[in-house]
């Protein structure tokens, strides 16, 4: 029988042990949280508010409205909206669990406190080549999402713990991170969760509904919008979409709004890389998504061409160029990488 939980012993042993006297912790998902990062926060808080510790998330930033839903939601910290709060709450603690990232530069301007904090510090995460600030480190690149790890933890702990806003927030991140159970790194063990995460109170209909059929007209808009950009690289399965300020603006975008589109590249016949690079006119950067089907790492592309990283088939990168430029750097960049199609 294959077990269902790959924990390395050491960090489930560690985490316990520190687990038997109360804490004082502090939780922090990745600067735009989506459903993972948002969803093994709040799970993670739940559990240990209901183990008697003192437990608060804090996010770098805002989170898009189709997240809005989630249990424990309207007690995020925001860095942005809260500084003060978060300072005294990063500063006072006395473990920070990090999570669905493994380099502190992804927390943006946290990135500072949490590491002059003197707490310990515990990653828990499925991205590839983590980074070692970490006191305690829950990593494992075949994990199909942050929500399963911190499943597998609380299986552990206390198999009666889960709580429908346990379940709730769990079955979000999974469904989200595994393109609905069809990406390569969902497995048996990752439905055996879902099945035990349905039984203990989430309802799968109810938060597909509230996910994926809660769209703004101006999202359908700017996708449609996008989709009319799409362009392929010739001779290549390679396929690219902008969105300016400008086109962003003129359909009312708000955060969230984008979330996806990328994929939609990947539903082309024989397209293997799709790329979609969107203009922040307030940071000044290109924010770039790309997506991948089978061999071709768009991590290691990412993280040579565009400063970022991120999974096997899923990853993001930054540009500080204007987006013709980028554009054009993307085309390069393709054509250099083009003998691995
Ligand atoms: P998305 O395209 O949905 O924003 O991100 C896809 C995956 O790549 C996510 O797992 C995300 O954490 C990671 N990712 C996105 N942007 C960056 C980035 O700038 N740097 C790194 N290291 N990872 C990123
Ligand atoms: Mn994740």
């Amino acid at each position: 029988m294959v077990s269902s939980l790959c924990m390395d012993k050491h960090f489930i042993t560690s985490l316990k042990k520190k687990l038997e006297t109360p804490q004082k912790a502090v939780i922090i998902p990745h600067k735009n949280p989506d459903g993972d990062a948002l969803g093994s926060t709040l799970a993670l808080l739940h559990f240990l508010i209901q183990n008697k510790h003192e437990a608060v998330v804090i996010a770098p930033n805002e989170y898009p409205d189709f997240l809005n839903w989630l249990p424990g939601q309207e007690a995020v910290l925001k860095y942005n909206r809260n500084p003060k709060d978060v300072r005294y709450k990063i500063e006072s603690a006395t473990l920070i669990f990090t999570l669905d990232f493994n380099h502190l530069s992804r927390i943006g301007d946290l990135e500072p406190l949490v590491q002059k904090a003197k707490a310990d510090k515990i990653m828990i995460d499925h991205h590839e080549s983590p980074d070692n600030y970490a006191t305690l480190m829950y990593s494992d690149v075949s994990m199909s999402s942050t929500c399963e790890m911190v499943y597998n933890i609380i299986k552990d702990m206390d198999p009666n713990g889960f709580t429908p806003d346990i379940s709730e927030c769990l079955y979000t991140g999974i469904m989200t991170d595994t393109g609905s159970f069809r990406y390569p790194a969902t497995t048996p063990a990752t439905h055996r969760a879902i099945a035990h995460l349905i039984e203990t109170g989430a309802s799968g209909t109810e938060i597909h509904q509230r996910i994926y059929d809660s769209a703004s007209f101006s999202r359908l808009k700017l996708l449609g919008l996008t989709l009319s950009n799409l362009k392929q690289i010739p001779n290549l399965p390679v396929v690219y979409m902008t969105l300016s300020q400008k086109e962003l603006n003129s359909c009312d975008y708000k955060k969230g709004d984008t979330e996806g589109f990328v994929n939609y590249g990947l539903s082309l016949e024989g397209i293997i890389f799709s790329c979609i690079m969107i203009e922040n006119e307030n940071e000044g950067i290109i924010k770039i998504s790309f997506r991948s089907q089978g061999e071709f790492s768009v991590n290691d592309f990412a993280r040579s061409y565009f400063n970022g990283g991120g999974h096997h088939n899923a990853a993001g990168g930054m540009s500080s160029d204007s987006i013709e430029t980028t554009v054009a750097r993307f085309i390069e960049s393709v054509q250099e990488v083009a003998h691995k199609f």
